[in-house]
């Protein structure tokens, strides 16, 4: 094994043959952020010439309505000035660019925005500094060094990159976790040996033999800060990905060219994500004091109790032909139950002094 690999097939296969089979999260990592021949490192994936699409991409109804709901989350917690705007894998920067854009007729947002962008990517930094030309922008690889000012966060699918590890439970209270290792020379999932696994405890009820679930360490933590960042200093945050309430079963999954393919034919070349546990993200929070979760819901009820028929029907007024069509097209894709409306979820975490993000009061 050198320092500088030059094939992350040839660089994986060396680390399982000098230290054993990777754990799904070790496999994930060096895939995804391995820092010269990883996935996010070496491209910008998103777009129909990429590998996959992502809510902002499809339209700008959908930063525009995110915008609105946290410039009114900001008047609703008392206009906080200065405060972190904030996102977590910011991609090419076009939500954010939405955000700015909604935002910029309410009195004061921009004014005491300072914006954050967490990004472990230099090729999407690139990317969000030329769709955000003209703001000042603060980069960061962690949520630790944000400055300690109210916080207003979005996270579009970020959470679904996280390294997770898998299970597998077996006889009695024992556990085998899901590896990647060799056979016949090639990458290959097998679990490595019964064991009990403390962290799982509160999982054993609720699962037989034979199941498999997924935890996301990473996810937890970061909300987890998420939440002492909010109860210390005040704010919100918008997390939306697909996923669910609790995780079971294998959602480990692999993207390229907008197509699935298998997580192991084409490391560092493909999309890897799981879908995201929206209980582990609220769970996270509950030692923070005075941090809130909402209930978790879909996108498309999301969006549509922000008001996006109005503004797709406003938009639609100066557009015809192809470009109308395409409109009214990713306007159901945003909403539809069929299509991202009811895969993807939205939960807020909130300073429970003040009201819940608009759209996400029960
Ligand atoms: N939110 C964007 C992009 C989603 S793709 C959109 O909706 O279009 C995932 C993003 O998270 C990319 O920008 C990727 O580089 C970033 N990312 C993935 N893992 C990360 C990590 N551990 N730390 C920081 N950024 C990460």
């Amino acid at each position: 094994m050198t320092d500088t690999p030059k094939d992350l097939t040839d660089h994986l296969k060396a680390r399982i043959l000098a230290n054993g089979p990777l754990t799904i999260a070790d496999y994930m990592s060096e895939c995804l952020l391995h820092p010269t021949l990883g996935y996010y490192t070496t491209r910008d994936p998103l777009g129909a010439s990429g590998d996959f699409t992502t809510a902002p991409e499809i339209s700008q109804m959908f930063g525009e309505l995110i915008g609105l709901c946290l410039a009114q989350t900001w008047l609703d917690h008392g206009a906080p000035a200065p405060f972190a705007l904030t996102e977590l894998g910011p991609g090419r920067g076009t939500l954010m660019a939405d955000i700015l854009r909604a935002t910029a007729s309410v009195p004061g947002f921009h004014a005491a925005a300072r914006i954050h962008l967490i990004e472990a990517s230099d090729t999407l930094r690139t990317a969000q500094a030329e769709a955000l030309d003209g703001h000042k922008i603060d980069w960061h690889y962690q949520l630790s060094t944000l400055p300690e000012i109210p916080l207003l966060l979005v996270a579009n699918e970020f959470f679904d990159a996280l390294p997770i590890r898998q299970f597998l439970r077996d006889e009695g209270n024992a556990w085998r976790e899901r590896r990647v290792g060799l056979v016949d020379g090639k990458l290959a999932f097998g679990a490595g040996d019964p064991a009990e696994v403390p962290a799982l405890s509160g999982r054993l009820a609720e699962t037989k033999q034979g199941q498999l679930i997924e935890i996301c360490a990473a996810a937890e933590a970061i909300a987890s800060e998420i939440g002492a960042h909010i109860s210390d200093h005040g704010g919100a945050a918008l997390i939306i990905d697909y996923g669910d309430w609790a995780s079971y079963g294998d959602t480990f999954q692999a993207v390229k060219s907008h197509k699935k393919t298998s997580p192991l034919t084409t490391p560092g070349q493909a999309d890897l994500t799981a879908h995201v546990d929206f209980a582990a993200l609220a769970n996270a929070v509950q030692g923070a004091a005075s941090c809130a979760a909402t209930a978790m819901i879909p996108q498309g009820v999301f969006l549509e109790r922000l008001g996006i028929t109005h503004r797709a029907q406003q938009l639609a007024q100066a557009l015809s032909g192809a470009a109308l069509e395409n409109h009214i097209a990713a306007h159901r894709r945003l909403t539809h139950p069929d299509e991202m409306g009811n895969l993807f979820k939205i939960l807020a975490l909130y300073d429970g002094r003040f009201s819940p993000p608009p759209g996400l009061q029960t």
